[in-house]
């Protein structure tokens, strides 16, 4: 190579899912041109010295609410996605909780237009309710790039899809192979206790646990994978907290379900002993659980049941998280800038290798949601998505100096070793030095564009709700669908084989 490149990365230790290698890293435009011998690199216009430094591919956070349009108190996209800069996180994708919520084309405009201020790149997660079965292709031709469905409740009070929508909607979504994030909480169970406590008179932090107990999760789990296994959609579990729904899972996983699933920091480093102390604060969906379920949430990332670390960064004001009765505490709190150190501090303790924490925050996120090989990798040809990490820095996090809107934070007063130094998004920086680099507000860009998930692989469409509008064939010509009513897509019987069905065999019921 003799051309003159815009950046050389050299000294760093190279971090995949596979290895650990020391390497230069030549970057040109948004792209990686380079990854080698450090004699081999071209010519650069800029050289940064990352000596003991390790270099990741950028953390790539499924799950954030930046609160733009409905609640800039809370949160904008440009202070959202600069906790993500300086987090080390170069793409999020955005929950559609926002007011109005993400589930017209109005709504994803105004989101849209709040998203031109981001540092980082996104995807947006539309809403999959029963209002917006209708609307799904039209969300997705103008930019939705995934949807969420919000089974059990949480901030924002959408309604919950009744299961009859669920379904319609995995038909609609299966054929086109995208992924639906489900928030898997029962919410008849949920609203049933938690008025029972409040009339019991419980107004302490742990009433909010009492509310929603494991069974609920368990339940919803198997509810949502029923549905996903029999249309053959994608779905993603969101914030999976509870031990005793990971059994789910893991076998839905091994009869060949496409569900992916995240964990986040806080129901892997927190419990009831810190909620009896924090209270409100920690107040969030689902609840922090008893000590119980911290470890086997490590044992479930390490056997690939759950697939990666998201954040639900869920920004609130202080005064909003710090209100003396527990059911008037909004909740969440943000974590999308305190992950990274978080996990990093966990890779020191010996708990997974540095390579592990690539698979979780980069490899699988970028794989679940169709922007691999682009992203989630170090290599020629992927986007300069970089984040350079020092594992021997040692800090205290202070909520008081998070980019968040929402300085208040479970992390607060936490001793961490391992931080960001560096982030790069497709080439630019935008955290230097551990400075947010504030010119390169706007840089951030949707993933739509190079989203490509892999082939869909429906299943039982012939059960589908297009069988209502179908009439059988002896039935008077009056009674049958006019000819075209039938989506074309349907046709092609090879794409019903279900994956783990013997060669030339259809697909009948639940396998
Ligand atoms: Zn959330």
């Amino acid at each position: 190579m003799t051309g003159m490149v815009d950046l050389v990365i050299r000294g760093a230790k190279v971090v995949s899912a596979e290895a650990i290698y020391e390497a230069a890293v030549a970057v040109d435009g948004e792209c990686i041109v380079a990854v080698g011998d450090e004699a081999l690199m071209p010519p650069a216009r800029q050289v940064l010295d990352a000596d003991g430094l390790y270099l990741l591919p950028g953390a790539i956070d499924s799950h954030v609410h930046f609160r733009d349009p409905g609640y800039p108190h809370k949160e904008t996209w440009r202070t959202g996605s600069a906790a993500a800069a300086c987090g080390g996180v170069t793409t999020v994708f955005e929950m559609p909780n926002t007011n109005p919520p993400t589930g017209t084309l109005e709504a994803l405009r105004m989101k849209l237009e709040a998203a031109r201020h981001s540092y980082v790149d996104y995807g947006i997660h539309g809403l999959l309710g029963d209002d917006t079965i209708d609307r799904l292709e039209d969300l997705l031709e103008a930019g939705v790039t995934s949807f969420k469905a919000f089974v059990g409740n949480t901030f924002g009070n959408l309604p919950a899809p009744s299961d009859g929508a669920l379904l319609e909607g995995f038909e609609k979504l299966a054929p086109l192979g995208i992924r639906t994030v489900v928030h898997a909480e029962n919410s008849s169970i949920m609203a049933r206790r938690e008025a029972q406590l409040k009339a019991a008179g419980r107004r302490d932090p742990l009433a909010h646990l009492d509310a929603r107990p494991a069974v609920a999760e368990i339940e919803a789990i198997g509810r949502v994978v029923t549905l996903a296994e029999w249309t053959g959609a994608r779905i993603h579990i969101a914030h999976h907290s509870a031990a005793d729904s990971l059994f789910v899972l893991r076998d839905a996983k091994r009869r060949g379900v496409d569900v992916t699933v995240e964990t986040c920091p806080q129901y892997l480093l927190i419990n009831t002993d810190h909620m009896k102390k924090l209270g409100g604060l920690l107040r969030v969906n689902p609840p922090i659980r008893e000590p119980r379920h911290n470890e086997p949430l490590w044992q479930a990332l390490q056997e690939g049941v759950i697939d990666m670390i998201a954040t639900d960064h869920a920004p609130h004001t202080p005064e909003e998280k710090s209100r003396e009765d527990i059911w008037a505490c909004d909740c969440g709190f943000p974590g999308v800038e305190t992950q990274m150190p978080l996990m990093l501090t966990e890779v020191n303790r010996g708990r997974a290798s540095l390579m592990d924490y690539v698979r979780w925050s980069a490899v699988a996120p970028a794989k679940a949601w169709g922007i691999w090989p682009l992203k989630g990798r170090i290599a020629p040809g992927a986007h300069a998505d970089i984040v350079l990490v020092d594992m021997n820095r040692r800090a205290t996090l202070q909520q008081g100096r998070l980019q968040s809107i929402s300085r208040i934070s479970p992390w607060h007063g936490r001793t961490v070793v391992g931080t960001p130094c560096h982030t790069l998004v497709r080439g630019r920086f935008v955290m230097r030095e551990g400075q947010l680099v504030t010119d390169a507000a706007g840089w951030g860009a949707s993933v739509k564009s190079i989203q490509k998930m892999p082939p869909p692989r429906p299943r039982n469409l012939d059960t589908t709700s297009s069988a209502i509008r179908r009439a059988p064939a002896d039935a008077p010509a009056s009674a049958r669908a006019a000819p075209g009513a039938q989506d074309s897509i349907w046709a092609d019987e090879s794409a019903y084989l279900h994956p783990l069905a013997p060669s030339g065999a259809r697909t009948g019921g639940a396998s």
